[in-house]
């Protein structure tokens, strides 16, 4: 409902806090993108910041949707020390989904003449699709290693290179990972899922550098004009969805245990300082751990692949964001510096210049945010800007947001066209799933132009460069 929002300015707007609400909710987007907006997006917000100890407001990006409890798009920070909580459904499903992109070294030109036969080879390679199964398979050891280690595990194995880990967020192995908390059930579904790319959504794209839009900063981050890059999106597989679930069921015990009046079912929590909230905090960072292993594997399998075809390709890694995470981070509260447990469901992270936990490549310039776009449009690079910090504890948007159902997206298109049409574009798509392609038809997502103005105009991140798909691996 429109009528209950407040305009902050061209690019925010604001919902008291009334009925039990705690704090405000605020949401930044432009006219057009909040009257199109899922209209569930300010009600999940709103009841988002009824749960206790929530601290200064509930947060929506500009590609915000409905999501499970929490919006998608959506962040919300706790305070320990006045009962906050941690809460499954506002990490969501796919723990530290996120997003790499790596350079090529290469230009438009160089790709073309090969592009097939580099879909071809990247297909063949790096298992997609629901259930697909990885090669490697872990021992019950190595597993809890691959979940205290992360990325820093995977590279000691042999999959990648050891400079690729300051080129990830935490240095590519995230602190406080307990093995232990993380089901069998849950490991069991891992077992064969290592260095898998997923369904649906989850891609790995040939892209070309499209559009230039801060010269400084893109050159700072190593990009120009025509340049190729290499963009890889998954998240933490079976692992993180199974965490997910467990601890959904979990929440809900320990919420009434807790007498915490839940708004809605979905927003399961449990106090931080809780059992069951440090469980999951533990179980959570070992699925990002997960995450951040299971990418590093597939850029190893991307450089395989390009080491055959096109062995000039450097590969380097520019940057590795995720987008569904609960983090320990410290922020200014009131003026005050403060340590909170930052929900980012559908969010990147987007520290600005200066930030003490960036590697030196990004103390000036703030970090590379990845945002994805769909396969027949563009994606985006933007950077985090110092206001960040106080407009959304640091955080910007993770994509364009879907627009429609992926029921609604099967019944307007088919999987077949789709493919065609794109073909005739020049984008080589390869999916085991038709149904799959249809889901994530261009037209099934927002504009993720509009969505990318309004996060640079709100001032939630720097718009830097913006690149188009040139071959699209998808799950
Ligand atoms: P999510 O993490 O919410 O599943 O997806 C993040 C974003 O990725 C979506 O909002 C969408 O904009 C983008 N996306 C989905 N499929 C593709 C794709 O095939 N290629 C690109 N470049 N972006 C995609
Ligand atoms: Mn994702
Ligand atoms: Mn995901």
């Amino acid at each position: 409902d429109i009528n209950r929002l407040t305009r902050l300015s061209e690019f925010a707007w604001r919902i008291e806090p009334v009925n039990g609400m705690r704090v405000p909710v605020i949401i930044y987007a432009d006219e057009a993108l909040i009257s199109e907006m899922d209209e569930k997006v300010a009600e999940q917000a709103a009841n988002v910041t009824k749960l206790p100890g929530i601290i200064g407001a509930c947060y929506a990006m500009p590609d915000a949707h409905w999501g499970y409890g929490f919006p998608i798009g959506g962040v919300a920070a706790f305070d320990a020390l006045q009962g906050g909580v941690v809460s499954a459904g506002g990490v969501g499903f796919d723990i530290s989904c996120g997003v790499r992109t790596l350079y090529t070294g290469l230009k438009r030109e160089q790709i073309e003449p090969l592009k097939t036969v580099l879909a071809d080879a990247l297909y063949a390679t790096v298992p997609v699709g629901v259930g697909s199964r990885g090669k490697i398979r872990l021992s019950p050891t190595e597993m809890d290693e691959m979940l205290t280690g992360g990325a820093e595990w995977a590279v000691k194995q042999g999959y990648g290179r050891p400079e690729d880990l300051e080129r990830i967020e935490e240095r590519g192995r995230m602190a406080g990972a307990r093995p232990e908390a993380v089901s069998s059930h849950a490991k069991e579904r891992q077992r064969a899922e290592m260095g898998t790319l997923g369904s649906g959504n989850h891609y790995l794209e040939i892209q070309e550098v499209s559009e230039i839009y801060d010269p400084a900063i893109a050159a700072a981050f190593g990009l120009a004009q025509g340049d190729v890059v290499v963009t890889i999106h998954c998240g933490s597989r079976g692992l993180g969805h199974q965490i997910g679930t467990d601890f959904l069921k979990r929440m809900q015990g320990a919420a009434a245990q807790y007498g915490i009046a839940l708004p809605d079912r979905e927003l399961a929590c449990a106090p931080i300082e809780s059992p069951v909230g440090q469980e999951y905090l533990g179980a959570m960072r070992a699925a990002i751990n997960c995450a951040l292993a299971n990418r590093q594997i597939i850029t190893h399998l991307t450089r395989k692949v390009f080491a055959e075809i096109l062995p000039e390709a450097r590969l380097d890694l520019l940057y590795d964001v995720s987008h569904n995470t609960c983090k320990v981070e410290e922020h200014l509260v009131q003026g005050r510096k403060k340590l909170v447990y930052v929900h980012r469901k559908g969010a990147t992270r987007a520290f600005g210049p200066g930030h003490p936990d960036l590697p030196m490549v990004f103390r000036e310039t703030g970090q590379p945010v990845l945002i994805g776009g769909s396969m027949g449009t563009a994606s985006y690079i933007l950077a985090g800007t110092a206001d960040s910090e106080t407009l959304s504890f640091a955080s910007a948007c993770h994509g364009a947001g879907r627009a429609m159902s992926r029921h609604q997206a099967v019944r307007t298109w088919s999987g077949r066209e789709v493919v065609d049409q794109l073909a005739a574009r020049g984008i080589i798509v390869r999916s085991p799933s038709w149904r799959g392609v249809a889901e994530e038809a261009p037209g099934a997502y927002k504009d993720v132009h509009d969505v990318v103005i309004a996060a640079d105009r709100a001032g939630l991140a720097r718009l830097v460069a913006q690149v188009k798909p040139i071959v699209c691996i998808k799950g």
